[in-house]
């Protein structure tokens, strides 16, 4: 199997999956990049995955359908949330679910509400041909930082960021925006004296000098360095305590004066 890392936009990556002569696209928010992805490597675009419904991520529907209709001669498999409105979408999926994409590949579907109501990532296993599992996760989870609470509450974005903490340590992270070194900045900001953040720091700087992505990472190098998936780490606990001026105790709590000092961080 192979995989492809779009950039499109400012700083959004689209991930295409392809075997054996077909592929899937996941969050396609530009059309084009895709098009010209297809027509430069040749493959039957068989559908699309959508983690939720900003546009961003489903503004390229449209003219994927019409394309493949007229090159290719078939409808698109469209699958995406229930609680997000997706246009064109042909299969609701839920949290547990498989599907299968290719014959013998199968993605577990994860429910990962927080960014928005009905935000849900794919993970693919480590099967034959899939040498690392990767996990699409659109913008619940980044390199150094997660998404914004637009429409769901911290309690939900923290249970969704612990459900995706199960997955195997050397899971391929792949989300959707080069946020990186933002993120970075502000997580250095809370754990000024974390060894892992300070070289991989300096490391991602090197890479997006050279115009590099700094994405995919490891959910292994995120439990070292990303602060909303260390509310169990007495630095981080310290430091949330000196920044709201008060005792906090649980994970959730944490993770909640994170989030929400985050959204001010300048
Ligand atoms: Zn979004």
């Amino acid at each position: 199997m192979q995989f492809q890392q779009i950039p499109a936009f400012t700083d959004n990556y689209l991930w295409m999956i392809e075997s054996l002569g077909h592929s899937w696209v996941v969050d396609p928010g530009d059309g084009q990049v895709i098009i010209q992805a297809l027509k430069k490597q040749p493959s039957i675009l068989d559908g699309i995955l959508i983690t939720h419904h900003h546009a961003d991520h489903i503004g390229g529907i449209g003219d994927l359908i019409a394309w493949v209709r007229e090159n290719q001669g078939h409808d698109l498999r469209i699958i995406g949330p229930d609680k997000d409105t997706i246009p064109h979408k042909t299969q609701t999926v839920y949290d547990g679910e498989i599907v299968e994409i290719f014959t013998g590949v199968h993605l577990q579907v994860l429910e990962v509400p927080g960014h928005t109501k009905g935000h849900i990532a794919y993970f693919l296993p480590k099967i034959a041909g899939v040498e690392v599992p990767r996990l699409y996760c659109g913008d619940t989870l980044f390199a150094g930082g997660c998404g914004r609470l637009l429409e769901g509450t911290a309690a939900q974005m923290y249970a969704s960021l612990m459900k995706l903490m199960q997955l195997p340590d050397e899971t391929l992270v792949c989300c959707a925006h080069e946020y990186t070194l933002a993120n970075l900045r502000f997580a250095t900001a809370v754990e000024p004296t974390n060894q892992d953040l300070s070289k991989w720091t300096e490391e991602a700087r090197r890479l997006r000098e050279t115009k590099q992505a700094t994405v995919p990472t490891t959910l292994g190098l995120e439990k070292k360095v990303n602060p909303f998936l260390r509310s169990d780490q007495i630095t981080v606990r310290e430091s949330i305590e000196r920044y709201a001026k008060k005792v906090v105790n649980s994970g959730e709590d944490i993770f909640t004066i994170t989030r929400l000092w985050k959204d001010s961080f300048k």
